[in-house]
Formats: structure tokens, C-alpha cells, sequence
């Protein structure tokens, strides 16, 4: 994948996401991998061109490193297991049970509904499937994620109904999106990023995630990864 000195520097940041739900500085970085700040900046900026995680406008902090935030966002998720405080925010819906799989652990999330404002919350986990009423709405084709892709995160959303997405869309993006059960939305999420904090973790090629996609009914030109 990379250089064992960015490879070592994307798996700080993971790490430091997972166990602490927040984003290592740049300069927290460069202490603990013995490195320059230039030097910790321009790899970092290097992840961040291949898509190994997502960098602010200013290029000088963690922004997403998926499915993690290191931003507050629309989901907040709680492990089941009240003895474990850490926390998290999801950035999407299926970030959201992204987060669960690669961390193979229950947790609790909370939303709420872009069209009626109902609070959504429900337990969900590796082996748990999040309630069959609820839908994601996917704003645009996955060939367009990466053109602004916390853009693309922010307007993943989880509706309280198919219908209420359906009633959302119809006033707010006519046409556009693409709305599916969140049943199907928390099966992707398991291959797609249950290995991303492994150890092996190795990013998956395009053909292995259109896979996936088709795999669970997402398919034709809308789901056409670039
Ligand atoms: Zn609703
Ligand atoms: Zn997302």
C-alpha cells in the first residue's frame, strides 16, 4: 500500500480514532513518529490524495478518516457495553455502521430524521441489524462522492420511513438521490469496512467493492464506482 512511514502514520490516526474518538494533531504525529511537522505534512497530504483519509482546507488536520469523523456530525454512536466511554460521531448513515463492524462492536445510534425531525435510535452491531423501517438516502452517484466527499458524507441520512425520504426529496432535491432500506445500507457496511482497522488491512480495489455493491442490490449506473 504505502511507504511503511505513512503506512505507520494512517494507522496512528485509525488507532487514535478508534480508542479515542478524536483525530491525532499533526504535530502530536511528527512527536510520535519521530518525524519533522514538513515531514508528517507532505505524507499526509499524500494519504490524503490516494483517499486513505480526508485533511481540513488548510491541509493541517484530520478532517474523516472513514468511517471515522473527527468532526461532530449527524450520528452519535454509544457502545452497548455501558462500562466502555468512548464515543463517537458518525459521519454518515453508513459510516455510522461502519464505525460498529470495524470496531466488531454493539453500539447504540442516534439521529434524527431530516423530514419530520423524529429523533432515530436504535441498537445495531456486526451480528445486529439496524430496524427494517428505516431508509438512507444517497444524495449523489458514487462516481461523484470523492468531488467533495464530507459534502457527500453530511447528506447521507437516515430517515425515520422510506416514505419521509421519499416526501424529503420530493421538496428539497426533486428526483435526485437514491434511497435504500437501512437493512442493506448496515449489510454493506460490514465487508466495506470491517477490515479498515485490522492490522493486514489493505485498500480495497474497485472491482472488489463494486462487488460488494452488487452483491446487495446496488446496482446500475448510480452505484458505478469511478
Ligand atoms: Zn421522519
Ligand atoms: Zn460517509
Amino acid at each position: 500500500m504505502h511507504d511503511p512511514a505513512s503506512r505507520h502514520l494512517r494507522d496512528l490516526v485509525y488507532e487514535t480514532l478508534a480508542n479515542e474518538g478524536r483525530a491525532p494533531s499533526m504535530g502530536e504525529l511528527a512527536t510520535k513518529t519521530e518525524s519533522t511537522p514538513a515531514e508528517v505534512r507532505s505524507r499526509m497530504q499524500a494519504l490524503a490524495d490516494e483517499h486513505a483519509l480526508v485533511l481540513n482546507d488548510e491541509g493541517d488536520a484530520v478532517r474523516m478518516a472513514h468511517p471515522f469523523t473527527a468532526a461532530p456530525m449527524a450520528f452519535v454512536l454509544t457502545p452497548v457495553d455501558g462500562f466502555d466511554d468512548r464515543r463517537w460521531w458518525g459521519g454518515c448513515a453508513w459510516d455510522s455502521f461502519g464505525i460498529s463492524a470495524a470496531l466488531g462492536l454493539d453500539v447504540r445510534v442516534e439521529t434524527a430524521c431530516p423530514h419530520c425531525a423524529a429523533v432515530i435510535s436504535f441498537v445495531t452491531g456486526p451480528e445486529t441489524a439496524p430496524p427494517e423501517d428505516l431508509a438512507v438516502r444517497f444524495p449523489r452517484p458514487a462516481a461523484e462522492w470523492w468531488e467533495d466527499v464530507v459534502a457527500t458524507c453530511t447528506k447521507i441520512r437516515m430517515f425515520c420511513s422510506r416514505e419521509h425520504a421519499e416526501s424529503w426529496t420530493a421538496q428539497h432535491a426533486p428526483g435526485e438521490g437514491y434511497i435504500a432500506p437501512a437493512t442493506s445500507v448496515w449489510s454493506l457496511a460490514q465487508p466495506w469496512y470491517g477490515d479498515r482497522i485490522r492490522a493486514d488491512f489493505e485498500p480495497h480495489t474497485s472491482e472488489h467493492n463494486q462487488a460488494l455493491l452488487e452483491e446487495r442490490g446496488f446496482t446500475g449506473d448510480f452505484w458505478k464506482l469511478p
